[in-house]
């Protein structure tokens, strides 16, 4: 008996030992592997990514850029539109002709077992099955029309420049239909990403989009479900300030408020009154911008000096940030920006997203460098709200205080308020027109608009709006981002109030993607997300007993 327990004891260790060296040969492998596969995709990214701001800032056109991403695509499988060096580089690394084969066999070997390897090797794999599939036509689709997007865009300064005899409803009612020449084109640009992902084994685009951003479909629906029941009574009331018209003397809606007013009133709680004719050169716009980043420990002036913020009339109307290279510590802001307090808001955040990049840790791992999109968002807007919520900061700012603004007086954030319910038409929005391509999607986008904000216009006043929307247009599932993003932006606040953000680089710049988005909530602010913050985010609260809170089930209910 003793001796049998001692064979088998044998046994245990020996096979101990060799999966241990099998597992141990194989994170080796893998670890040689990602090291080679960084330094030939590397110069590719950073060329892209120039291309990228060159096709933004109007050196290049659309076209070129996709050209230049197939470009980046083609080294991962052939190598043969890339320097020889990358492909004699493979070669003598493998004698196995295909990359992909071995993946697939370390994939199912399930010997990667160390977390950043693992996510790693999880990146890298993706991008293999992705740039395996045949996307062609989506890519023909995609151009041609991003093309034409971006060239109506680019004239929008012009436009409105040259109908300046025309009411301010009407010329943007002619510009919104501009935009619906592009249906067709946008349509089946849809219907091309869902064959394209099938054969990937997906339903449609979308699930394809979450599955890649590591988001359970089901928890957007439950995070939707959750967001509508927390923020309806109050976007109501919000609504209902829209709707008397007591935000503007010359607008006056007695009844049904029309898509120009409502965006008329939006714009207002974006850019409150009381910051009308605040103007700075642009040395004391950035000085301003400067030192209250400084008063975290953050430098801007590297990314200053890199960036196009100013404006032009013939450049786009919107922000974004690029990083072009981490080694190179290339992170570079385009805007279309005026030097007043209106800018302050965008700007904070976009540079907050470039101080994000900066400050990743230089051992993550390269394919684990860029943060998650929830994350940065979170962090972006955490800072940008702050404008509009902490007293603190608009002193630090020169900022006067809203409280007696009309949409101030209850709501700390309202634009906020406002958004979120916007982010929940656009989510349903999106899943459907991925789920069928073939609906109307005009009729689709002004049944959403009555359910979650209540606007119901006439027939006529109902213009293809969404087609003017960069986050619906790029098909990238952003708005599921933000929703998201919000919720722990105001987490954030809620543990690092007003001006005592410096402790966000330690907790939450520092890791990149090296951890799970959901992992990082939890790591940064030491619970998972928790939408108990939102509210007081962008409502004033009396008593903290006025939360709702969340039960386990998802289930929201009012405190009592
Ligand atoms: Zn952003």
């Amino acid at each position: 008996m003793i001796r049998t327990i001692k064979i088998l004891f044998f046994l245990i260790i020996i096979q101990a030992l060799f999966s241990c060296s099998e597992k141990v040969q194989t994170e080796k492998l893998l670890g040689y592997f990602l090291n080679k596969h960084v330094e030939r995709i590397k110069p590719m990214n950073k060329r892209f990514n120039k291309a990228i701001w060159a096709s933004y800032s109007g050196e290049a056109s659309f076209n070129e850029l996709l050209k230049e991403s197939n470009r980046t695509d083609s080294l991962y499988l052939t190598g043969s539109s890339t320097p020889e060096y990358y492909q004699n580089l493979l070669n003598s690394l493998y004698s196995n002709p295909s990359e992909f084969e071995i993946l697939e066999k370390i994939e199912k070997s399930g010997l990667i077992t160390d977390p950043l390897l693992r996510r790693q090797f999880g990146k890298v794999f993706r991008n293999y099955i992705s740039i395996k599939n045949n996307w062609d036509e989506t890519e023909k689709r995609r151009s041609e029309l991003l093309d034409k997007f971006y060239d109506l865009k680019k004239r929008e300064n012009s436009y409105f420049d040259s109908v300046t005899n025309e009411s301010a409803s009407s010329r943007s009612a002619k510009w919104i239909t501009e935009f619906s020449s592009l249906t067709f084109d946008f349509r089946e640009m849809l219907k091309a990403l869902n064959r394209d992902v099938k054969s990937l084994g997906y339903d449609n685009y979308f699930m394809y989009l979450m599955d890649n951003q590591e988001i359970p479909v089901k928890s957007i629906d439950q995070m939707t479900y959750s967001v509508e029941q927390i923020t309806r009574d109050d976007y109501r009331e919000l609504f209902e300030i829209c709707r008397s018209g007591r935000c503007n003397r010359e607008c006056n809606p007695k009844g049904q408020l029309t898509p120009f007013q409502f965006r008329c009133a939006h714009s207002r709680m974006i850019c409150p009154s009381e910051w009308n004719g605040i103007a700075y050169s642009k040395e004391g716009f950035i000085d301003l911008l400067s030192s209250f980043f400084a008063s975290g420990g953050f430098v801007i002036d590297e990314i200053y000096k890199k960036s196009d913020i100013w404006y032009r009339k013939d450049k786009i109307n919107n922000s974004f940030f690029f990083c072009v290279d981490f080694d190179d510590a290339d992170f570079r802001i385009y805007s279309n920006s005026e030097p007043v307090a209106q800018s302050l808001n965008p700007m904070l955040h976009e540079f907050s997203h470039a101080l994000h990049d900066q400050s990743v840790d230089k051992e993550v791992p390269y394919f684990l460098k860029t943060p998650h999109s929830i994350i940065t968002e979170g962090v972006g807007l955490y800072f940008d709200s702050k404008v509009y919520t902490s007293e603190i900061v608009q002193a630090q700012l020169g900022l006067p205080c809203l409280e007696k603004n009309v949409f101030f007086r209850d709501f700390k954030n309202p634009s906020q308020l406002l958004f979120l319910r916007k982010l929940l038409r656009n989510i349903q929005f999106e899943k459907s027109i991925y789920e069928n391509p073939d609906q109307d999607f005009n009729d689709l986008w002004w049944r959403l608009n009555k359910e979650y904000l209540f606007i119901d216009p006439a027939p006529e006043e109902r213009l293809p709006e969404w087609m003017t929307s960069f986050h619906i247009i790029d098909s990238e599932g952003i708005n599921v981002n933000y929703l998201f993003a919000i919720a722990f932006a105001a987490q954030l606040e809620h543990c690092y109030p007003d001006d005592k953000f410096a402790p966000i680089k330690e907790k939450v710049m520092k890791y990149g993607d090296s951890v799970p988005w959901f992992e990082l909530i939890r790591l940064s602010t030491g619970e998972p997300l928790n939408l108990n913050y939102l509210q007081r985010s962008y409502k004033r609260m009396s008593s903290p007993n006025l939360l709702t809170s969340l039960t386990t089930t998802g289930t929201p209910k009012k405190e009592s």
